[in-house]
């Protein structure tokens, strides 16, 4: 199959090319497009064949359930049996946004969507072309993060192009996302919303809105053999970069001196070596590829920055990478829980 790659800051027709997207969504095909958390894998929700076609380019296990995405509130009837209390105010609250909420599905919800579950996960997006290309297919888009499975989620076209060329019937381009990280996953299926996964929404933000919301056990640690995770796609590992990732935490001044040995010794050993730090501790390093994130003073950048790094660290075929930790509060949450899992959860204390 041949992508189709849209260059769209600079088009002019983009309302036909919206169109043609859509009608591609809607013949059961697949389209990847910009959404303001990650570039997003999109085909039409309702069709089962179209959501395997998904699975089957992502290269992902069909256990994993999509979220679907919808232009208004009102699209959520067709989907969701029945919307609590809780649901409604985060809604209310924060959609458009990058806020993923779990519903009791709908019977014409597919099974091939949900994979299996009772449940669907919804949100509605802010970007405006995602919004657009959603309300011209005229049916919700399930959309899971637009990379081949177990690489970190694209931010950016060229990202989705190194994982999807030929696989995929178009690509919009709408350059670089906004936020960075996928969006926030909260059950509201019961008496009190659970977290499933941290992003740009944050606990801080959630709770400011409903009270008290739990947190899934699976952000913090390792899947434990056996039990079922709430959000399937814990169970996996994730966000995974081709080099071994190792996090250091601690004093800053320590860390830095850990990491200097720790590359040190790889080096020695003739290994490519990564690290990644940030702007305020960058001029510690000593040896090694050095990469700074952003600024821990805007986590935001962080959060920006984090998967683009990750792949640049493949591209440069390292065979070590060593990083920083964060803090865990409000986005800080987010960053650990995507940094902690392509490290497979090992973390060096100093
Ligand atoms: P991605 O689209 O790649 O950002 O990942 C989607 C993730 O959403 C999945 O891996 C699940 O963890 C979560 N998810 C989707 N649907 C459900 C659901 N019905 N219940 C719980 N989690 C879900
Ligand atoms: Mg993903």
């Amino acid at each position: 199959m041949e992508t189709k790659w849209i260059h769209f800051e600079n088009l002019q027709e983009k309302e036909e090319i919206l169109r043609e997207a859509a009608g591609i969504i809607r013949q059961g095909g697949l389209v990847a497009f910009p959404t303001e958390t990650v570039y997003g894998l999109g085909a039409n929700a309702l069709d089962e064949k179209a959501a395997k076609k998904i699975y089957a380019a992502k290269g992902r296990p069909s256990d994993n359930p999509l979220i679907v995405h919808i232009s208004s509130v009102k699209e959520l009837d067709e989907l969701a049996v029945e919307v609590s209390h809780a649901g409604k105010k985060l809604a209310e609250a924060y959609w458009p946004g990058p806020l993923t909420l779990v519903f009791p599905k709908k019977p014409q919800v597919p099974d091939g969507t949900t994979g299996g579950l009772d449940t669907v996960a919804v949100r509605m997006p802010s970007d405006p072309l995602a919004r657009k290309l959603i309300a011209l297919a005229g049916v919700p888009i399930a959309a899971p993060s637009a990379n081949r499975s177990g690489r970190p989620s694209p931010t950016t076209a060229e990202h989705v192009w190194q994982d999807m060329q030929g696989r995929i019937e178009m690509l919009l381009d709408g350059g670089s996302v906004g936020i960075g990280l996928e969006s926030t996953i909260v059950d509201v299926t019961g008496q009190i919303p659970v977290l499933l996964r941290p992003g740009a929404v944050t606990m801080e933000m959630l709770e400011s809105v409903v009270g008290h919301v739990e947190i899934d056990p699976a952000i913090q640690g390792p899947p434990k053999e056996g039990i079922r995770p709430k959000a399937p796609g814990m169970k996996y590992r994730h966000y995974a970069p081709r080099g071994e990732l190792t996090l250091v935490e601690g004093e800053p001044g320590a860390v830095a001196e850990e990491i200097n040995r720790l590359v040190k010794e790889r080096q020695e050993e003739g290994r490519r070596v990564g690290v990644i730090t940030t702007e305020e501790t960058k001029n510690r390093y000593t040896g090694g590829i050095i990469r700074s994130i952003g600024e821990r003073v805007h986590e935001e950048t962080i959060a920006h920055n984090l998967f683009a790094v990750l792949r640049e660290f493949d591209d440069l075929k390292v065979d070590y990478i060593y990083s920083e930790s964060f803090s865990q509060e409000n986005l800080g949450q987010a960053i650990m829980n995507r940094l902690v899992k392509a490290a497979g959860y090992h973390i060096i204390r100093v």
